[in-house]
C-alpha cells in the first residue's frame, strides 16, 4: 500500500535506467512492526520529515507503507563469491525505495534490507534476522564515527514475524543509506550479458553521480577505473588502521562509491594477528585481515575487465591501459597505509626507516598478542609521558620485549618538531579508544534476542558515536574481552 504521507522528498534516478538493470518490486508487509531505532540526525541530514518518520517509522521502515514518491526496486548485479563467478545475484532481500538529495547536495539511496522476496531472491526468504540487523546498525554507524566511508543506518524495526535460520529468530528490517548501491558486481552483471552499451550507460551514470570531475576527460572510463581503485585503496588502508576485517569482500560487496558496504560476518581484531579470520563462511581464509589489500586489487581487476571495451578500440591497448591502473593500485595502497600507520605512531616528517619502525611494532604486537586498539591508544599516552610506557608495555605478553622498540621510537620522535602534548593529542585523533568490539556486539544482540532488551545496543551506539574521546564511566567498553567473552567465529 502507498500512503498519502510524503515525509521523504524522493528524487529517483536509478529507476530511469534501462529496464534490465532492475526489477520493480514492492515490500511484503509484516505482521506487527515495532521501531527499535530511528537515526534522527541522519534523517535531518537527508532533509527528511523527521517528526513524521519518528511517529510512523514502524510502518515506513518495515515496508508496510511505502511513502509517496518512492519507486521501489531491486537492483540486478552479478558477483565473484569467494572467487567463483555468479552471473546473476541481485537484491534478494533489499529493496531500494528511492533517492534523496541531502543537505550537502549529495544524492543518497534509501534502501530497506529484509523487506521481502524479490525476483532475485533465488531460494532465500527475502528476510533479515534481528542479530545481523543490530550488527549492521552498530558497525556501520561506528565506521562513520571513526571517519571511515560507510553506508549508514537510518532505522531498524522488528517485524513481529519469525525467520528460520539454524534456529528460529526474530525478524527485522534494516534501513540503509548509501551514496549508491552500485557495486563492481553491477558492472559484471552487464558485461557478462555482453551488454557493452549497458556497461557504458552505467559507467556514465556513475561518473555523473559519484565522480563528476572525470566528465569531459580524454579517457573518462580509464579515469573511472583509476578513481574507483584509488577510493578502494584509501578505504582498505583505513580498515587496516582500525583492525577491521570485512569478512566477505566478494565483488558484489565492493561499492563503486568507496563506502564500506555489507556488514555480514565482519569483525574487529582484538589481539593483532595479520592472518586473522572470524567469518564462519570463509573457510580458506581468503578474506583474512592482511589479505584485504590484495583482494581489493583482485576486485579492481574484475572491474577493469568489464570496462575493457570502453578503454580503447584496440583490445591490446585496452588491456595495457587497464594493467597499468591495476599495477598502480599496489603502491597507492601502500602510500595510504603507511601514511595512516605513521600518524598512528605520531610521525609527521619522513625518514627512510619509518616503514621499518612501523613494521617493527606490528611484529612485536603479533608476537606479544597485543590488543590492536589498546596498543595504539596507550602509545599516545606514552608520547606525552614516560611513565605511561608501563601501561603500553603491559599490553604485550612479554612487556620487556618492547623496550628496544620504544627506545628507537623515542629517538625518531626526537628528530620531529612537534611538542609531546600536541603529538599525543594528534595520536588520539587517529587511534580510537572505542571500537565495536565483537564481544560487546554479541552481548547486545543476545540481550535483544533473548530478553527484548535494547539497552546494551543503545549504550554501545552512544559510546561508539565518539570513538576518539575518553568517556569516563565507559572504560569497560575500551577493554579487550575477558577470555570467557572472546568471540572466535562470526556468522552472517
Ligand atoms: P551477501 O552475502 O549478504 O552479500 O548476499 C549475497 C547474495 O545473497 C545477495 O544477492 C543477497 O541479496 C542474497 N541474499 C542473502 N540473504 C538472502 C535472503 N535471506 N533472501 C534472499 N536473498 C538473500
Ligand atoms: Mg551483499
Ligand atoms: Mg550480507
Amino acid at each position: 500500500t502507498t500512503t498519502a504521507i510524503a515525509p521523504i522528498p524522493f528524487d529517483n534516478s536509478y529507476a530511469r535506467l534501462p529496464a534490465h538493470f532492475l526489477a520493480r518490486v514492492h515490500p511484503t508487509p509484516v505482521a506487527e512492526p515495532w521501531l527499535i531505532k530511528f537515526n534522527r540526525p541522519l534523517a535531518e541530514e537527508l532533509g527528511l520529515d523527521a517528526d513524521t518518520l519518528e511517529r510512523d517509522g514502524a510502518q515506513v521502515f518495515s515496508g508496510n507503507s511505502v511513502p509517496q514518491g518512492a519507486e521501489p526496486l531491486g537492483m540486478a548485479y552479478a558477483g565473484h563469491q569467494f572467487g567463483q563467478f555468479v552471473p546473476l545475484l541481485g537484491d534478494g532481500r533489499a529493496i531500494l525505495l528511492g533517492e534523496v538529495i541531502d543537505r550537502n547536495g549529495v544524492r543518497r539511496d534509501i534502501q530497506l534490507k529484509g523487506a521481502g522476496k524479490t525476483p532475485y531472491s533465488r531460494r532465500g526468504d527475502g528476510r533479515a534476522a534481528l542479530g545481523p540487523v543490530l550488527r549492521e546498525y552498530i558497525v556501520s554507524e561506528a565506521m562513520h564515527a571513526l571517519g571511515i566511508p560507510s553506508t549508514r543506518a537510518l532505522a531498524a524495526v522488528v517485524t513481529g514475524e519469525p525467520v528460520y535460520r539454524e534456529r528460529v529468530l526474530p525478524g527485522a528490517v534494516f534501513t540503509r543509506v548509501a551514496a549508491s548501491h552500485i557495486r563492481v558486481g553491477t558492472f559484471q552483471f552487464l558485461a557478462a550479458r555482453g551488454d557493452t552499451e549497458g556497461v557504458k550507460t552505467l559507467a556514465d551514470y556513475v561518473i555523473d553521480r559519484h565522480y563528476p570531475q572525470i566528465k569531459g576527460q580524454e579517457r573518462p572510463y580509464l579515469a573511472l577505473l583509476e578513481t574507483v581503485g584509488g577510493a578502494q585503496a584509501a578505504l582498505i588502508a583505513r580498515w587496516l588502521g582500525v583492525g577491521f576485517i570485512h569478512g566477505v569482500m566478494n565483488t558484489d560487496n565492493c561499492a563503486i562509491s568507496g563506502e564500506t558496504i555489507d556488514f555480514g560476518p565482519c569483525a574487529f581484531l582484538d589481539a593483532y594477528d595479520p592472518a586473522k579470520v572470524f567469518s564462519s563462511i570463509d573457510q580458506g581464509g581468503r578474506y583474512a585481515y592482511a589479505s584485504q589489500p590484495a583482494i581489493g586489487q583482485w576486485n579492481l581487476a574484475r572491474l577493469a575487465e568489464t570496462l575493457l571495451p570502453l578503454l580503447d578500440p584496440e583490445p591490446s591497448e585496452a588491456v595495457n591501459l587497464a594493467n597499468d591502473v591495476i599495477a598502480g593500485y599496489g603502491p597507492r595502497f601502500q602510500a595510504h597505509w603507511l601514511a595512516g600507520m605513521k600518524a598512528k605512531i605520531g610521525l609527521i616528517g619522513e625518514e627512510d626507516g619509518d616503514l621499518d619502525l612501523v613494521q617493527g611494532l606490528l611484529r612485536l604486537m603479533k608476537e606479544g598478542q597485543a590488543d590492536f586498539t589498546l596498543t595504539f591508544r596507550r602509545l599516545a599516552d606514552a608520547a606525552e609521558s614516560d611513565t605511561a610506557e608501563h601501561a603500553f608495555a603491559a599490553a604485550f605478553s612479554d612487556p620487556a620485549a618492547v623496550a628496544p622498540w620504544l627506545a628507537e621510537w623515542r629517538a625518531r620522535l626526537s628528530r620531529e618538531a612537534q611538542a609531546p602534548h600536541d603529538r599525543a593529542q594528534a595520536m588520539r585523533l587517529v587511534n580510537p579508544a572505542y571500537i565495536p568490539r565483537n564481544h560487546r556486539i554479541e552481548q547486545a544482540i543476545r540481550a535483544a534476542e533473548d530478553e527484548g532488551d535494547f539497552s546494551l545496543f543503545e549504550a554501545l551506539l552512544s559510546v561508539l558515536a565518539k570513538p576518539y574521546e575518553e568517556q569516563p564511566g565507559f572504560s569497560a567498553y575500551a577493554a579487550p574481552p575477558a577470555p570467557a567473552e572472546e568471540v572466535f567465529r562470526t556468522f552472517c
